[in-house]
C-alpha cells in the first residue's frame, strides 16, 4: 500500500487527486489531507478517506475542524507548523496542490524527507527554484510534474536524449477574453474572468489563464524544471487545449502531447509513474474535433508574457517579486479594487521600481523577505 499526502485536498486538483485515489481504495494509505477554510470538505474526507491527521492552514477554524472531527480518530491540526509536520509524515507520495506562494514551504518540507513530490504549486519553482531543485538532489526526492504542460514535456522526454532538445513549445486556451475586444478587458468582471472555455480550475488560476499571468508562470516553471533558456520556450495560443505541450528536436522532429482537457491526467500520470495506468478521462475523437488552431499570442492582450521574459532574464529574486506581485494584484482585482488591466500595469511597474540587488541565495527566508516587501509595494501603488 502507498502512503499518500495531499498538501491542498480541498481545491480543485487536490480533489481530483482524491477522485483517483478512491477508485483504487486498496492501492493508498491516506496519511494527511490539508486545506484552508474549507473545513466540511476536508473533515469529510478525512474522516472517508481514514486519513492520519486532517490539517487546516488557518489556526481560527482548528476548533471548528475538531468538532468536524470529532469522534472519528481522525487528528485535527491547524496552522503553518501543523502544515509542515504533515508534510514531513513519512509519505511515499505527496501532492503539492496548495495555491500561490503558500505552497512553498510545505513542498520544501516534503523534498527534505526524500519523498517523491507531484508538484501542481508552480508557484514553488517561480519562486524558488534553485532551492527546490537543490533540495530534492541533496535528499534524493523526486519532483514530477503535474501542471498540464510540464506534464506533456516530462512524457514527451520519455526515452529522449535531452541534448537533442531544440525548443518546447507551451500551448495556452486564450482564456476568458480571447476574443475580446481590447479596448473592453479594461471594463470585465471578476465572474467573467472567473470562467475558462476549457478547463474547470480553481478562481486564482482560472483569472490567472485570462490575463495570461499563469501561462507566465509556467514559462519560468518550464525553465526552471527542464533547465531551459529563455528563447528555447515558445506560447502558442491553441483555442481547443487539445495538445498541451510540444517538443521540437534538432533533427526536426516535434513531439506532442495530445489528450483531452482534464487534470486527472497529469496527476494520474505522476501518481502511477514510472508506469502507466487506465485513466477516467475522456478519449479524444480526433476525427470529431477536426481542426486545430495555433496562433502567436498578441503581446497587447497578453503583457504577462513579456513581464515573464524580463524575469527569466533577471533571474535571482525576481521570480519571487513576480509572483507576489501578481498574487496581490490579483487579490486586489478580486475585491474590486483595481480593473483587469491594472493587474499587470501594477506588476510591471513592481518589477522595475522594487530597487536594490535581487541576485544572492535563494532561500525560504529570503523569498519571504521579498514576497513580503513587493506586496507591500502593491498595496502602496493601489492606495496611491
Ligand atoms: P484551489 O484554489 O482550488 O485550491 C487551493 C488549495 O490550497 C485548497 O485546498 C485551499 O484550501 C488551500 N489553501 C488556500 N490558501 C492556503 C494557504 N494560505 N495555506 C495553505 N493552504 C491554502 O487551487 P487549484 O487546485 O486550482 O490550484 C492549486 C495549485 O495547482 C496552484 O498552484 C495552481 O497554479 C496549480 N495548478 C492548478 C491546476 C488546476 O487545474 N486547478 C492546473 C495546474 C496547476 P481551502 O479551499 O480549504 O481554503
Amino acid at each position: 500500500m502507498r502512503r499518500i499526502t495531499i498538501l491542498g485536498a480541498t481545491g480543485s486538483i487536490g480533489q481530483s487527486t482524491l477522485d483517483l485515489i478512491r477508485r483504487a481504495p486498496g492501492d493508498y494509505a491516506v496519511v494527511a489531507l490539508t486545506g484552508g477554510q474549507n473545513i466540511a470538505q476536508l473533515a469529510r474526507d478525512a474522516c472517508e478517506l481514514r486519513a492520519e491527521v486532517a490539517v487546516t492552514a488557518d489556526p481560527a477554524r482548528l476548533n471548528d475542524l475538531r468538532a468536524a472531527l470529532d469522534g472519528s480518530g481522525v487528528r485535527a491540526a491547524a496552522g503553518e507548523a501543523a502544515l509542515i509536520e504533515a508534510a514531513t509524515m513519512p509519505a511515499d507520495w505527496i501532492m503539492s496542490a496548495i495555491v500561490g506562494v503558500a505552497g512553498l514551504a510545505p513542498g520544501l518540507a516534503a523534498l527534505g524527507q526524500g519523498t517523491t513530490l507531484a508538484l501542481a504549486n508552480k508557484e514553488s519553482l517561480v519562486t524558488a527554484g534553485p532551492l527546490m531543485l537543490a533540495t530534492a538532489a541533496a535528499h534524493g526526492a523526486r519532483i514530477l510534474p503535474v501542471d498540464s504542460e510540464h506534464s506533456a514535456i516530462f512524457q514527451a522526454l520519455v526515452g529522449e536524449d535531452r541534448a537533442a532538445v531544440e525548443r518546447v513549445v507551451i500551448t495556452a486556451s486564450g482564456g476568458a477574453f480571447r476574443d475580446r475586444p481590447l479596448a473592453e478587458l479594461a471594463h470585465v468582471t471578476v465572474a467573467e474572468a472567473s470562467k475558462h472555455p476549457n478547463w474547470d480550475m480553481g478562481q486564482r488560476i482560472t483569472i490567472d489563464s485570462a490575463s495570461m499571468f499563469n501561462k507566465a508562470l509556467e514559462i519560468i516553471e518550464a525553465k526552471e524544471f527542464f533547465d531551459l533558456e529563455s528563447d528555447c520556450i515558445e506560447v502558442l495560443v491553441h483555442p481547443q487545449s487539445t495538445v498541451h505541450a510540444l517538443v521540437g528536436f534538432n533533427d526536426g522532429a516535434m513531439m506532442a502531447h495530445v489528450g483531452a482537457p482534464d487534470m486527472r491526467h497529469a496527476i494520474g500520470y505522476a501518481l502511477n509513474w514510472p508506469h502507466r495506468r487506465a485513466l477516467p478521462v475522456a478519449r479524444l475523437d480526433l476525427a470529431a474535433i477536426g481542426t486545430l488552431d495555433f496562433a502567436h499570442p498578441d503581446p497587447a492582450r497578453y503583457p504577462a508574457l513579456a513581464l515573464a521574459r524580463q524575469v527569466m532574464a533577471a533571474g535571482g529574486h525576481s521570480g519571487a517579486i513576480f509572483n507576489a506581485a501578481k498574487e496581490r494584484a490579483l487579490d486586489h482585482f478580486i475585491s474590486g479594487h483595481i480593473n483587469f488591466t491594472a493587474m499587470s500595469t501594477l506588476v510591471a511597474r513592481a518589477l522595475n521600481e522594487i530597487g536594490g540587488d535581487t541576485s544572492g541565495e535563494i532561500t525560504l527566508e529570503s523569498v519571504g523577505r521579498w514576497d513580503h516587501l513587493t506586496r507591500q509595494h502593491i498595496d502602496r501603488l493601489v492606495a496611491a
